[in-house]
Order: structure tokens, then C-alpha cells, then sequence
């Protein structure tokens, strides 16, 4: 198809057999990656792993460090438009990448959610409500922040935290010190305790022209940390719902988004909605939509990084996703896959370390059928197990 004039090339639509970079080589990728081929394209990975979950169903894959410039240079240069599905590269390696061809999302909105300093200061800034914070520089600083804030607080590290890793919760002034300590580098963020009511996530998708999509809030159970499992649509008030996908769309309007983005928010006891983190990519808390919408959060990614139309972000069905963390839940996969009305996605790795995760299982329930926390548990048959019940009619 002719780009036209008013087009600059690179917002013109990728033709099939394009080829998609995608820097990362874990589950993401490879569901990103199917999810490139199913649209015609071939997806190029660069990772480090020649047999991780992205690489095994690849077209292409550059082996190379995230900071090796020649990898990076090859890398580029062998593709049509690149994305990533980790936060962990550095942004100026995405700038470097972004010489050769477009990088969606761009360098600089990864800049900003990987340094949770960045990130708040950017939401504040765009009016997005946050829970209380404060930086934390010194001691004076976090002296400040428990006297501002009150006990108990939390200290976070301003990068690579993730599922509850890098912070600290502090309950006394005698902690203050030790925890400080604890965390590096520093600076650090300080944040009010909320007493949220529920976590919840909205995925959104913004496209070249400017089209914003979102799908359904999913109510989010941590273990241990790690996401366990996610109920769509959250079990919300319907004007909670709208808001929080509106404030989704202000973050990814506001960050000029191509790709997708998975916004995380505490609703507190009063029923107002906090933003706890974003996340330039597809997220776990979205996995629900691969078998519950016509278009997932993979194909939706996909669609934007390669300027096709976004179709609305509907859902046929209601869902569960549970996620298969560690040997424990990897032992029940022969009684997973026979049990009726699972559908089960294993990621291809080779080791089931405690606390990795190595897949998720997808229920489907009639639209508008999600059942209470007793019928949830009943349908993950040997997948149930005893989450702390909250009152989620928020
Ligand atoms: P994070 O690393 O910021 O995603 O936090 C991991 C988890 O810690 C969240 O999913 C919450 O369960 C909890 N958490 C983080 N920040 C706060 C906060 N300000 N108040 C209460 N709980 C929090």
C-alpha cells in the first residue's frame, strides 16, 4: 500500500513478512512473537539465550549482551521497527537502535517508567493521583519522609524492582537507618502505606495514529510477591472501571505511548484509585485477553508497533489467569491438562526454579459470569488454593 504524502515513512503500516525486532528473549517475547507471526510478520529476537522462550519460536535471533553495540548495530539493521518486552535494557541502547529504524515504545517513555523517581515525577505531573511520595537522597530526606509521611512507609528503589523486590517496609523510626541500608542505589523513593481495598491493572494501547485502546480492569492476587492470579473484568463498580481506564489513557496519551502499556492501581477503602506503577509493554496482569478477546494484548502491541488499525479491545468472555510459578505448580501439569476448561500456555523453559514463572492457565466463563471467590476456586479445580478474600465491590 502507497504511503501517502501526508505520512512520514516510518508511521506507514508494516507490510507482511516485515520483520519486528524484539529485544528480550523471555515469555513475553514469545507470546509477542506469536503474535507477530499470526499478523504475517516475522519476529527477530535479541536475547542472550539461543534456547529461551522467545528464541524457540522466533524467526531470527542476534545473540548479544543488551549493551553490546554490534549486536545492537546487526540487530537494527536486520529489521523493519523494533519494541522491546523487558525494562531492563538501558534507554540509551533503545536511542542507539532507534537510529536505524523506529523503537516503539521510544527510548524516552522507557526512560521514565524504568526510574520509579522518573515515573512519579512524570505522573505528578500529569496530574495522575499517586499515593503519597517522597525522595530520598540522605538521611536528612529520610528523615523527612517519616515525618511527612507517617508510619508505617514503604522505601523503594528507583530501578529494577520487580514483584515486590527492592523495598522496605518500615513500621518504626528504629528501623529507619537499617532499612536505608538495605536498599541500593540510592536515591530512593519513600511512599505512604495505602490501605488499598484491591489492586488492579488496565492494559492500554496506543497506535501510530493516535487511537487509544484499553481493555478491562483485572483484579490482581500477589503471592509471595509474584502475581497470582487475575480476575477479568475486576469485580468493580462500572464508574471505578471507566475511571481507571480513563486514567490509563491520560498516562499513555500523556506519554506520547506507541505499543502497549500495563498500568497497576491500588483502590483504596474510600474507593479511590492510586496509580502504583507502569510498564511500557505487555504485562502478566493481561494474560487473561489471549483467549478471552478476538484481539489479546499481544496482537494489540503488535498492531501498534507496526502502525496497523486497533481494533476495540472487547472480550467475548470473563476470565481467570492463573499463573504456574515454581516445581510446586509445575508438578500439577498433568492434572492441568486434564482438567476440562483449561487452557494452558507453558513458556518453554528448561528449569522450574522456585519462584519462576514458568506459565499461566487462561479459564473462560460466559460474559458477564465471572463467579464470586467459592465458584473461582472451584473452577481452578487442582489449581485452587486459599487467596486472602477482599471485599472487591469497589
Ligand atoms: P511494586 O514493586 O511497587 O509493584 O510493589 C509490589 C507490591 O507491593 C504491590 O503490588 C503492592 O501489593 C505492594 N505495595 C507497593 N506499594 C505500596 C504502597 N504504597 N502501599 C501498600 N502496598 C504497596
Amino acid at each position: 500500500m502507497p504511503a501517502s504524502s501526508s505520512r512520514s515513512p516510518s508511521a506507514a503500516p508494516l507490510a507482511p513478512n516485515a520483520v519486528i525486532g524484539i529485544v528480550g528473549g523471555g515469555q513475553l517475547g514469545r507470546m509477542s512473537a506469536v503474535a507477530a507471526a499470526k499478523l504475517g510478520f516475522r519476529a527477530h529476537i535479541l536475547t542472550q539465550d539461543p534456547h529461551g522462550p522467545a528464541a524457540q519460536v522466533a524467526h531470527q535471533v542476534t545473540l548479544g549482551a543488551y549493551d553490546d553495540h554490534k549486536a545492537l548495530d546487526a540487530f537494527a539493521r536486520a529489521v523493519d521497527v523494533i519494541t522491546f518486552e523487558f525494562e531492563n535494557i538501558s534507554a540509551d541502547a533503545l536511542d542507539c537502535l532507534a537510529q536505524h529504524c523506529p523503537v516503539r515504545p521510544s527510548g524516552a517513555i522507557l526512560r521514565t517508567s524504568q526510574d520509579r523517581l522518573a515515573e512519579k515525577t512524570f505522573l505528578s505531573d500529569a496530574d495522575i493521583p499517586l499515593a503519597p511520595w517522597m525522595a530520598v537522597t540522605d538521611h536528612a530526606s529520610l528523615h523527612a519522609a517519616a515525618e511527612t509521611l507517617g508510619f508505617p512507609f514503604i522505601l523503594k528503589t528507583t530501578r529494577n524492582g520487580y514483584d515486590g523486590k527492592g523495598q522496605a517496609r518500615v513500621y518504626e523510626a528504629s528501623q529507619l537507618e537499617a532499612a536505608f541500608a538495605s536498599l541500593a542505589p540510592h536515591p530512593l523513593v519513600a511512599e505512604g502505606m495505602v490501605d488499598f481495598a484491591c489492586e488492579i491493572s488496565v492494559m492500554v494501547v496506543r497506535g501510530t495514529d493516535g487511537t487509544t485502546r484499553c481493555f478491562a480492569p483485572g483484579l490482581n492476587y500477589h503471592r509471595d510477591g509474584i502475581l497470582d492470579l487475575t480476575l477479568a473484568p475486576a469485580p468493580v463498580q462500572e464508574e471505578t472501571a471507566q475511571r481507571a481506564q480513563a486514567l490509563a489513557t491520560a498516562i499513555a496519551e500523556k506519554l506520547d505511548l506507541i505499543g502497549i502499556l500495563g498500568v497497576e492501581m491500588f483502590i483504596d477503602r474510600t474507593g479511590t484509585l492510586l496509580v502504583n506503577e507502569i510498564a511500557p509493554r505487555p504485562h502478566n496482569s493481561g494474560h487473561w485477553t489471549m483467549d478471552a478477546c478476538p484481539a489479546d494484548q499481544f496482537d494489540m502491541h503488535i498492531r501498534a508497533v507496526a502502525g496497523l488499525p486497533l481494533p476495540p479491545a472487547l472480550r467475548h468472555s470473563d476470565a481467570v489467569m492463573k499463573n504456574l510459578v515454581g516445581p510446586d505448580d509445575m508438578a500439577l501439569w498433568p492434572d492441568i491438562l486434564a482438567t476440562s476448561g483449561h487452557i494452558p500456555h507453558l513458556y518453554g523453559k528448561a528449569e522450574a526454579r522456585a519462584g519462576r514463572k514458568m506459565g499461566h492457565v487462561n479459564i473462560l466463563f460466559p460474559y458477564g459470569s465471572l463467579p464470586g471467590a467459592l465458584g473461582v476456586q472451584d473452577a481452578l479445580g487442582p489449581l485452587a488454593d486459599k487467596p486472602e478474600t477482599e471485599d472487591n465491590d469497589h
